[in-house]
């Protein structure tokens, strides 16, 4: 294979094969391929004249969870600075656009958890609305990519992390059963961990949840019961606590108030299963995370 052969062929407007063109890249001085380049246009646009495009680059969202190593725009989920660009700010920047002569924007973010199809189908159709000359130059492959995965995970809508833990557990990923690789003993519940750890690890200020369900199953008055009791507590962006520290911590605190106001007089090392035996001591904790709005909520059946 010859460089001036794939040089002239190139001229000739006739396709290269996959071999040529690899072969063009490893082996094709710049220099050159401008120059074979330049000879193109000049036949497929003879008359000169240089023409250019005014757009402008708008950050759909800088929330991302691909997690790419070089990057420095993207903030996780829940991150004080993390921003979705609402219509106000795509008017300001469209009009001044349009102002300057321009007449396209460049649409481009994060990969966000929530935002599914929809969102840029509403978004781009307001855009379009609005400034119809406008035009859209939006959503590269990993985006689509991630939209798609949102839609499929769960039927068109966004998936739960819920959703993501069962179909985790389904496909084995937290069995215990050891197997044998490359000569090492492992369990699938260590190599998941291993790898999920350092992602689920929680970064300063990062908002989370704390969700708790109890059931309870038995009988009363010959008659099966069942009692349940659901948690759910939100990091408090005003103290900036976790809802973990928030739930043990307060479930903690009411626990010295329970012997500060004397309601628990006991002796010895006694488990919250324990102490909870006792109804008023039990409803006391209860009405005291309420009170700090730690919700949970009990239901009969
Ligand atoms: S997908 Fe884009 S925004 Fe997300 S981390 Fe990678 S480079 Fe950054």
């Amino acid at each position: 294979m010859q460089l001036p052969d794939l040089y002239q062929k190139a001229s000739a407007f006739e396709f290269l094969s996959l071999e040529e063109g690899v072969f063009l890249y490893h082996h094709a001085p710049l220099s050159e391929l401008m120059l074979v380049a330049d000879e193109l246009r000049k036949k497929q646009v003879p008359h000169g004249k240089v023409t250019w495009q005014i757009d402008r680059n708008v950050n759909t969202t800088n929330v991302c969870i691909a997690n790419c190593k070089f990057c420095n725009f993207y903030r996780i989920p829940g991150h004080p600075e993390a921003y979705i660009t609402d219509m106000p700010t795509y008017r300001r920047k469209i009009e001044e656009t349009l102002k300057w002569g321009g007449d396209q924007l460049l649409l481009q973010g994060g990969h966000h958890p929530d935002l599914g199809l929809q969102f840029y189908v509403d978004t781009f159709k307001q855009i379009k609305k609005e400034f119809p000359s406008i035009k859209l130059h939006t959503l590269g492959p990993p985006e689509i990519a991630h939209i798609t995965k949102l839609s499929k995970e769960s039927g068109g809508e966004k998936s739960t992390y819920r959703e993501v833990l069962i179909a985790l557990k389904e496909a084995g990923f937290f069995n215990t059963d050891s197997f044998r690789i490359n000569g090492t003993d492992i369990t699938p519940l260590e190599f998941t961990s291993r790898l999920l750890v350092s992602e689920w690890k929680l970064g300063p200020e990062e908002e989370e949840f704390t969700v708790m369900k109890v059931i309870i199953k038995g009988a009363r008055n010959g008659k099966p019961l069942t009692v349940q009791y659901d948690l759910l507590d939100r990091y408090d962006n005003a103290s900036k606590l976790s809802s973990m520290s928030r739930t043990t911590g307060y479930t903690c605190t009411a626990a010295v108030n329970l012997i500060l106001k004397n309601m628990f007089l006991e002796k010895g090392v006694f488990p919250p299963e324990l102490v909870g035996k006792d109804k008023k001591c039990f409803d006391f904790v209860l009405e005291y995370l309420a009170r700090r709005k730690v919700n949970w909520k009990v239901s009969n059946n």
